[in-house]
């Protein structure tokens, strides 16, 4: 309360300690009323103090009008910001197409809605070609194009509900979100199939183009969108995998299947962890004399619960997912250790080499040689002593980059065999061309050398060829007195097989050797025929 007013009150017997009597509260009125007549002062003051707060209030209001405008234009352009993320998310920029998020969206609503739907899954056939061949600018085009056939190919679809979409690289997903009946899927897959068979064009070139096809047809027990996409992912490998342009239902022993791979590879990299790939060893024999030349190693898995597994049910996923990497350095230290330690007790000699399979996954690794050469200086093993066996299809990946990797490893003293020779798309006339010591003559070719004519030129101009281009001959996979007898009729350097012995265990390596006394008696094998 004002002092002035607290002290009238008082003076006129008024407050709360009193009890208010009506004259004196009159007298109170009259007073306070006189005193503010004489006070305009006050009340001018008064007024101008209101009017300038208005003003400044009005001014207060303009320039928060001003920054408002400024704040709305930023809220606009946030606005835009977000639909043009959205829109990118949602969209791929390439196509137009929606992108794998739209499609994960557009399905789990399929799915939380119960609908029936299905699924294709599409892979263009060989793009990677046009791709690295006439490189990124023809294959957006390409892609471009493909997104043009498809739409064009579902629009007649209507009662499908088609729904196409990118979901990257040369993948596209078509979820149709409306199925009344399988046949209607199918007849999507033809239209698709169809709407190929004219050449896409681009540019000035035009393309043959095919897609591998998975199809899924919704089941109530998918309750992931991203379980939906595996699965027609893993029908979609099938398809690739049984040719071009081919389409695969997705069906549950597919599922299993895609289970063990995964259990495999799990246990794969738990294998490496707890060292339980062991080499075996199989010696290869100079044909001329009978001795003993090398050992070739060959995995073995000793795995605790399936026993031994044998190369051709593991090699596949080690190489695809990786873990050979970590696989093929262990088993090259392993080699040059065994090698070394044979040498120095005597068991060996100095001549006799190891050879060791090198993948392609392998040889893509930059630190391949460092950790050859590596190996060789940690057990005191001269580079001379190992081989080194790559198939041609991994040379062949890469021509350039391989051939540099294995010229260094030549230059270092390390032998170099072309493994499988013959199964692969190189022809005999590209062999000069690549860093090669030996070939090795596959195992199909040498079934037959003795029982099919046609067998036995092919293994005769081989290794004709191969000695003219300074190339010595291995062939592996000797089982009978009879192909040996062929094979160095035909002059071939070194030969492998059952013949000579299985694959050893490491711990018999020491007695075989002891038993063939260092030389095969040829000729005595040969009488005996
Ligand atoms: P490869 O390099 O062609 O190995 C020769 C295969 O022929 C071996 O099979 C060997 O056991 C088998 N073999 C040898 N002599 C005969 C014979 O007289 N008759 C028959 N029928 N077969 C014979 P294995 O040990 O099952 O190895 C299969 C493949 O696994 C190898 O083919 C090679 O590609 C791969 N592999 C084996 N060890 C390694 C390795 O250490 N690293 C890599 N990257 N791959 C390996
Ligand atoms: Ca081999
Ligand atoms: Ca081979």
């Amino acid at each position: 309360m004002h002092r002035t007013l607290q002290r009238q009150l008082r003076k006129h017997g008024l407050g709360p300690e009193h009890a208010p009597s009506a004259d004196a509260w009159a007298a109170f009125v009259r007073e306070v009323a006189r005193s503010y007549d004489g006070h305009d002062e006050h009340r001018y003051l008064l007024q101008r103090a209101m009017e300038i707060s208005a003003e400044e209030m009005r001014a207060l209001a303009q320039s928060l009008a001003s920054k408002n405008a400024l704040l709305e234009l930023e809220i606009q352009e946030h606005a835009r910001t977000a639909a043009k993320l959205r829109y990118a998310a949602t969209y791929d920029s390439l196509t137009g197409l929606p992108s794998r998020r739209a499609l994960l969206d557009e399905l789990a609503q399929r799915i939380s809605l119960g609908a029936r739907y299905a699924v294709l899954f599409l892979d263009l056939d060989d793009f990677k070609v046009i791709n690295d061949s006439l490189g990124h600018e023809v294959g957006d085009h390409v892609l471009r194009g493909v997104a043009d056939r498809l739409r064009e190919a579902l629009a007649p679809l209507d009662s499908l509900a088609p729904y196409a979409s990118r979901l990257g690289g040369d993948e596209f997903v078509v979820l149709l979100r409306t199925v009344s009946d399988e046949r209607s899927v199918l007849r999507a897959v033809e239209r698709i199939r169809d709407a190929f068979t004219r050449p896409v064009v681009a540019g000035q070139q035009s393309f043959a183009l095919s897609a591998s096809v998975g199809m899924l047809i919704g089941k109530p027990e998918y309750l992931d969108a991203h379980d939906v996409l595996r699965d027609a992912d893993t029908a979609m490998y099938r398809a690739k995998v049984s040719g071009k342009g081919r389409c695969a239902v997705f069906n549950d022993y597919m599922h299993a299947e895609n289970l063990d791979r995964m259990r495999l590879i799990q246990d794969l990299w738990h294998g490496i962890e707890r060292r339980e790939f062991v080499l075996a060893y199989q010696p290869v024999i100079d044909a001329t004399n009978g001795r003993l030349a090398a050992f070739e190693t060959l995995l073995r898995w000793k795995h605790p619960t399936r026993g031994m597994v044998q190369p051709d049910n593991f090699i596949e996923v080690a190489e695809h997912s990786g873990a050979i990497v970590d696989i093929g350095r262990q088993a090259i230290d392993s080699a040059c250790a065994q090698l070394a330690g044979w040498t120095r007790l005597g068991v060996l000699g100095d001549s006799v080499r190891v050879s060791v399979n090198i993948s392609k996954r392998q040889m893509s690794e930059d630190g391949i040689l460092d950790h050859i050469f590596d190996a060789c200086a940690r057990h005191r093993l001269s580079p001379e002593r190992l081989i080194l066996e790559v198939t041609e299809s991994t040379v062949m990946a890469d021509l350039e980059r391989v051939s540099a990797v294995l010229d260094t490893a030549r230059a270092h003293g390390c032998l170099v065999y072309m493994d499988d020779f013959g199964t692969g798309l190189s022809s005999i006339s590209t062999l000069h061309r690549m860093p090669f010591d030996t070939v090795k003559i596959d195992r199909s070719f040498v079934r037959h050398v003795s029982t099919d004519r046609a067998h036995a030129a092919v293994v005769q101009s081989i290794v004709t060829l191969a000695h003219n281009l300074g190339l010595t001959v291995v062939a592996e996979g000797v089982e009978h007195l009879g192909q040996l007898a062929q094979l160095q009729a035909c002059d071939c350097d070194f030969v492998q097989g059952y013949l000579f012995s299985r694959p050893l265990p490491v711990e018999d390596v020491p007695d075989w050797v002891a038993a063939s006394d260092s030389a095969f008696k040829l000729d005595s094998i040969r009488d005996a025929a």
